[in-house]
């Protein structure tokens, strides 16, 4: 049967010549040299050569999928959002991660996972740039990128190494929270389908009528929370390391399309100066009897990405996506964030990198942005300034209120947050541990620590270590250093 026959296109260069040969260069004679002029040659050499972007720094390994997001509940009194309201079905983005790995690592490393939700609005994308936690291992961007590289590999001998870890750890005590978390149960799911997403940050949500409040995201699996053990998560690294990309891919393609319920905490934006935890510290969570969880949607995963590099891991999510009627708070990590994922898609993917399909928004776009590298959408405006008289775009001033902030003032310092009467670093996870956990789950807890101590720990950092477990649940600290010195 001819080509013709069977369908199937020619091949042909990137700028669509058709190619002589799928498997020989051009050379004098068989046995001669390659020419130069092999176009189509170097063409696929240099491609190849340039296949790869920078992999992120964070959240390198990672798997996603299309969906669609319903709301479920009129929360129509809290926040003006477009894509809250009720009835409201917006289309959107989900990609998973774990942190530390790079792009080639087991999915079933140790290590809080990336929980990031696009949502492509009728008033722009509105990114949820969230993990599988409640809160964070710090609350300063100033000390993210030094937590970061205590947890990635020693310069000298290129290794991962939990000295550095638990370095980094025990000096930064409003770790203790996360650490707890991490170390637990929820520090291996068992699959991203069953593990949930929280927004972890505070953010501000604005009413139609202008009345503002406190909100935090709740986005819980249901298809149940499950975990790997240690013992599993280390069989799998080995039989499977792509078990979780696997997993959401193949439940996807099978049919079960997984599914989450949103649900948000509001705390009267009033409240806040007296709460007595800091409601804008990433260490710490809102206990649920204070702001109940109020439902808002159900997101369904049903669509896979045809291919994986461009709709994954060119995937920009970035949390100053911000949509009339959701604002930042003055959450010190959430703010560093605003500037650092951006800066970091200019860099990673290039300065276009909104035009690209995951990250294109689905209502109109109609900026000034011009030019730059790999451009391939021509400037929404006829004149490339603003004011101008050639019909630009302008700004449609007060038709989406005032920008959702906050009022503040003071001196320029450089402090901590300013302690409240329940802020210390130890209360909360020492609450996860006595009430929240039941026994195997502490049995549990205290053989992680351990077995991750017991792994390279020197020391005065080992000495160190057991106080910070101390300080968390004495009992659970004085058998983590029992089992550590007698292993
Ligand atoms: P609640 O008893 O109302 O909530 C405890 C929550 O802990 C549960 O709702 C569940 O969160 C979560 N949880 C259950 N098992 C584990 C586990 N193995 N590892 C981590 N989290 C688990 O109490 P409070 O709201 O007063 O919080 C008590 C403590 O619970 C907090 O100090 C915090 O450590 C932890 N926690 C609190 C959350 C909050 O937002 N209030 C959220 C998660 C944990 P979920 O329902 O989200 O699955």
């Amino acid at each position: 049967m001819t080509q013709e026959a069977r369908k199937i296109p020619y091949t042909t260069t990137n700028t669509g010549i058709p190619v002589e040969s799928d498997e020989h260069s051009l050379t004098i004679g068989p046995d001669g040299p390659i020419l130069l002029q092999d176009h189509y040659l170097i063409e696929k050499m240099a491609q190849f050569n340039r296949e790869r972007v920078p992999e992120r720094v964070v959240h390198a390994k990672g798997s996603g999928a299309y969906g669609v997001f319903q709301v479920t509940n009129d929360v129509s009194q809290f926040t003006k959002a477009d894509l809250f309201q009720p009835g409201r079905r917006t289309e959107m983005l989900a990609r998973f991660s774990t942190v530390a790995g790079e792009q080639g690592s087991p999915d079933t490393w140790r290590d809080p996972r990336g929980f990031a939700l696009k949502f492509y609005t009728n008033q722009g994308n509105y990114d949820l740039v969230g993990n599988n936690t409640p809160v964070f291992f710090v609350r300063d961007p100033s000390k993210f990128q030094d937590f970061i590289r205590s947890q990635k590999r020693r310069p000298d001998n290129g290794l991962r190494d939990h000295d550095m870890q638990w370095d980094f750890w025990t000096l930064s005590p409003e770790s203790a929270h996360m650490v707890t978390w991490l170390m637990g149960d929820r520090g291996i799911p068992k699959s991203y389908r069953h593990m949930n997403g929280y927004g972890s940050h505070t953010y501000l949500w604005v009413n139609g009528g202008g009345a503002k409040f406190w909100v935090k995201y709740h986005v819980k699996t249901d298809q149940g929370i499950e975990f790997l053990t240690q013992d599993e998560a280390d069989r799998m690294a080995g039989e499977d390391p792509d078990l979780h990309r696997r997993d959401l891919y193949e439940s996807i393609a099978g049919g079960e399309a997984p599914t989450w319920t949103m649900y948000v905490q509001v705390m009267p934006f009033e409240d806040a100066p007296d709460y007595r935890f800091n409601p804008f510290d990433l260490t710490k969570v809102w206990p649920h009897e204070d702001y109940p969880l109020i439902e808002v949607g159900r997101m369904t995963l049903d669509k896979n990405p045809d291919d994986y590099f461009v709709h994954i891991e060119q995937a920009a999510f970035e949390p100053s996506n911000l949509v009339p009627g959701i604002g930042p708070s003055p959450d010190k990590m959430l703010l560093g964030r605003l500037f650092s994922y951006p800066d970091t898609h200019r860099y990673r993917i290039g300065a276009n990198y909104a035009q690209l399909p995951p990250n294109r928004a689905r209502s109109q776009v109609s900026s000034y942005a011009k030019d730059g590298a790999m451009r391939f959408e021509a400037s929404a405006a006829a004149r490339p300034y603003a004011p101008n008289s050639y019909g630009g775009p302008a700004a449609d001033v007060g038709r989406f209120g005032e920008p959702a902030g906050w009022a503040t003032a003071g001196e320029m310092v450089r402090e901590a947050y300013a302690l409240r009467s329940a802020d210390d670093d130890w209360g909360q996870p020492g609450t996860m541990v006595r009430q929240v956990l039941d026994d195997a789950a502490r049995e549990r807890l205290v053989a992680n620590v351990s077995g991750h101590l017991s792994d390279g720990v020197s020391g005065p950092v080992l000495e160190r270590a057991f106080q910070y477990w101390r300080a968390i649940d004495k009992a659970v600290g004085d058998r983590i250093a029992a089992a550590v010195s007698g292993a």
